[in-house]
């Protein structure tokens, strides 16, 4: 079985910024994980929460839901400080995912751009630096990946790549965008994508940027391919497991 593995920064990424191919992949029969690396305590939308830690656990709650609407098998939220992924030790969490890496054992992991994909929030940037380590660490046997695999054997996944988009936000745009390599076509998936974000009840305040977004995004979500384990010239794919069924 073929396996799709997204790292995120915030509970509502995986339904703003992978819903599409997680609905779509999920539905063809590949088992797809998300990892959140923070609980997103520190929204400006706080849904009457009394302090951080309550935000998180109706975020926590939140989350869940959304990855099982998009037919997620493995969601995991680890508590890294929301707004703060620059201050959390690089080697530790890099280290961390590496071992969700060996245990998940995905052939594509996707991810951030280290500008931080359409918002160019630093969190998401962060996530893909250690997720771009961790997808190193996780095949060689380096002392950051074995602190925290429990004795599993090295994994190499296939592909890694980075969202990207060809807009910015006016609010805070991108300082330089991953190129498109790959252009995945998400029509079928929008309507599961979009009510995966709107079980995020307490950020629903944002669906307005979101719904923007998604108008400018169109039918596609697109992706650039960082790193492969079968080098081939660079093309543009329609799949991210191209070369891989
Ligand atoms: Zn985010």
């Amino acid at each position: 079985m073929l396996k799709l593995l997204a790292v995120t920064a915030h509970p509502d990424d995986e339904a703003g910024c992978f819903g599409g191919v997680l609905s779509k992949y999920s539905g063809e029969g590949v088992e797809c994980a998300v990892l959140c690396l923070t609980g997103g305590e520190r929204a400006a939308n706080r849904a009457g929460a009394a302090d951080d830690a309550a935000l998180k656990a109706i975020r926590r709650r939140e989350f869940a839901d959304s990855c099982h609407h998009l037919g997620v098998t493995t969601c995991e939220l680890w508590e890294y400080a929301d707004g703060n992924l620059f201050g959390a030790d690089f080697a530790e969490v890099a280290g961390r995912v590496a071992g969700f890496i060996r245990r998940f054992q995905p052939n594509v992991v996707v991810t951030f751009g280290p500008e931080g994909f359409v918002t160019a929030h630093p969190d998401h940037g962060m996530a893909g630096l250690f997720t771009q380590a961790a997808f190193q660490f996780a095949a060689r046997s380096l002392p950051y990946a074995e602190r925290h695999s429990e004795g599993l054997p090295p994994w190499q996944a296939e592909k890694l790549y980075y969202c990207t988009t060809v807009f910015s936000l006016d609010v805070r745009p991108a300082v330089s965008l991953s190129p498109v390599t790959a252009c995945i076509d998400v029509t079928p998936f929008l309507r599961r994508k979009n009510e995966a974000f709107a079980k995020h009840t307490s950020q629903l305040p944002l669906l307005p940027i979101f719904e923007h977004a998604q108008e400018q995004a169109g039918s596609e979500e697109l992706f650039h391919l960082a790193a492969t384990r079968k080098i081939t010239p660079l093309r543009m794919e329609t799949d991210l497991f191209d070369g891989l069924r």
